[in-house]
């Protein structure tokens, strides 16, 4: 299998040491991106692990195609212990980081301890520095862009930064990278606040060399002309009517699923303020959204799809304008647009609120600072439902994404079952259910006959593609035949070693308390608990929904 190339660094914060170490026998089983990270973290964060202790740990991932030129491979991954949902959990950013990483020369990189001081981190190929950055505390994003700009000379292409959210331990804080994008689900920058880690920069010029093939060129010509393609004009926005249309589309506070709003901030309105293309380093599918209103004068990047759900949809937002400047808020401040726009929404649904955007933007900012109500709310929907008096709309603690299962079950079953919670994208399973996505290979979004083994399928599937790390907007173009190419393994083995992926996370959550009871949903689908049996079944799991003892995937030592 082709596999990233490069040792393990590590910098321990706490003691200001670093180290490296060659982990050749991880990236060849586990190519690179999510599959390292789970495997790195899994055998090295203790089970018991305080997600905001010294001893959780951050591994940044790339893959081995972040060093060629082909579209879909901007991205990188970080993968540790979620405050948000005490479970293993990766996320996945994209911009210019890839490569800029690359270029410093490491396969992947662990971050642990805890630091008494505010540190940012220089990363080159020729060592790491540590730097004092305590007249940064508190700084936003943006801010710590300009600093290392003026004093070091670093694009924010270069950087990981935790906004005032992170340090404040926000439980849905993002890392940010490149401005606007983010390893936003699951709180990882809250770990990197609570390790007082401000900001990592990558620099260098080791960046492995890589043959360019027939596929890599194909693949990226095809992005490139594919002019027709809605996400070219809407990025992910594109969907939100036709969501609306097929009642799949969360609105106030997911008590309804059409929202009579939707073209005021869906796919159009958004194109209307975009004004220029946007991309991730080498993409030329270019499906991202700098947008900018006239008006105000305010320009971010954004909404995707999701936040015009979050901060539209979901708390009675109209206003696409408003629906900008939360998001714009978001990735200043380094939340999860998700996230906090659900429990912003909760909040909205508890007080009667909807759609009062002036509130909105000031919750946005209490929760990042932890002020008055935003302490509260700072803890995410989970722990806050009974204080505010509402349902508690989370699996596993992470607040649902759009896409609702109650009119796409088969996505329903894949927000339960998902080891990082109630996020579309571990299954992505709506691709297949939505008929104008899916094409010929779409399936009934009625019902749940069948769709087991096809979780399973696309969980695994997904898992390839995190480690690849191929972005999973490459569904139009990437065949099973154009993957086994570009991995250069069968794609049997690969899907194997996607399953050995989510089985590490199921094995590092059990240890940790989760069971069956925690695969479960806040409304009821038809034959739920029987097709959960049947997905523990296919994956040879225990029928509580826990790794057997002697479990291949899992090593015999731990
Ligand atoms: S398809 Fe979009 S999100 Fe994916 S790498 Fe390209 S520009 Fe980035």
């Amino acid at each position: 299998m082709l596999h990233t190339e490069g040792s393990l660094l590590t910098i321990d914060v706490g003691n200001r040491e670093t180290r490296t170490e060659d982990i050749d026998d991880v990236l060849s089983s586990f190519v690179g991106g999510r599959g390292v990270g789970t495997k790195l973290a899994h055998d090295r964060i203790p089970f018991d692990a305080d997600p905001f202790g010294p001893e959780n740990s951050l591994y940044f991932t790339t893959g081995p195609l972040q060093v060629s030129n082909m579209s879909f491979t901007g991205r990188m991954n970080c993968t540790g212990v979620s405050p948000l949902t005490g479970g293993l959990l990766s996320s996945n950013a994209g911009g210019f980081l890839s490569r800029n990483f690359g270029a410093a020369g490491y396969g992947a990189v662990e971050l642990t301890g805890q630091s008494d001081e505010l540190l940012a981190i220089h990363v080159t190929d020729e060592g790491v520095e540590f730097e004092d950055v305590s007249h940064l505390a508190e700084a936003t994003v943006g801010e710590v862009g300009e600093y290392m700009d003026d004093e070091h000379g670093l694009g924010d292409d270069q950087l990981v930064v935790a906004g005032p959210a992170g340090e404040n331990r926000v439980r849905f804080a993002a890392i940010m990278t490149t401005e606007h994008r983010a390893f936003g689900r699951g709180g990882l920058g809250a770990v990197m606040g609570a390790k007082n880690v401000k900001c990592i920069s990558f620099d260098g010029d080791s960046a492995p060399d890589i043959d360019i093939n027939q596929i890599q060129m194909d693949i990226h010509r095809e992005a490139a002309t594919a002019d027709d393609h809605p996400m070219k004009k809407a990025g992910t926005t594109s969907v939100t009517e036709y969501a609306n249309h097929v009642s799949a589309l969360p609105t106030h506070y997911f008590s309804e699923l059409e929202f009579e709003g939707a073209s005021d901030i869906g796919g159009d309105a958004v194109a209307e303020k975009k004004f220029k293309r946007g991309t991730c380093s080498q993409c030329a599918f270019a499906c991202k959204l700098p947008t900018k209103d006239e008006e105000t004068g305010l320009e971010t990047e954004g909404p995707e799809y999701e936040t015009v759900m979050s901060f539209g949809s979901n708390a009675g937002v109209d206003d696409v304008v408003s629906v900008m400047k939360s998001n714009d808020l978001c990735d200043e401040l380094g939340m999860d647009t998700i996230s906090c726009g659900d429990v912003v929404s909760a909040y909205l649904a508890a007080n009667d609120e909807f759609g009062n955007s002036d509130l909105v933007h000031e919750l946005v900012e209490k929760i990042a600072y932890r002020e008055d109500e935003g302490d509260l709310l700072a803890e995410g929907v989970h722990r806050a439902a009974d204080e505010l008096g509402v349902e508690d709309w989370t699996v596993k603690g992470l607040e649902f994404a759009a896409h609702d299962g109650r009119t796409l079950n088969g996505q329903g079953l894949a927000f339960a079952v998902s080891n990082r919670g109630a996020d579309h994208m571990y299954a992505e399973f709506y691709s297949k259910e939505y008929p104008l996505v899916g094409k010929d290979e779409a399936v009934d979004p009625e019902g749940l006959d069948g769709k087991p083994p096809l979780v399973v399928e696309k969980e695994n599937h997904n898992a390839v593609l995190d480690s690849g790390v191929v972005c999973k907007f490459s569904r139009d173009f990437m065949t099973e035949e154009r993957l086994e190419t570009l991995l250069d393994a069968e794609y049997d083995e690969l899907m194997e070693m996607g399953a050995t992926v989510v089985e590490l996370e199921r094995h590092f959550n059990n240890r940790r308390g989760f069971d069956r009871e925690d695969d479960t949903l806040p409304y009821d689908l038809p034959e739920f608990e029987s097709a959960l049996s049947e997905y523990y079944d296919e994956r040879g799991w225990n029928d509580d929904g826990t790794v057997p003892e002697g479990s291949s995937a899992v090593s015999a030592d731990d």
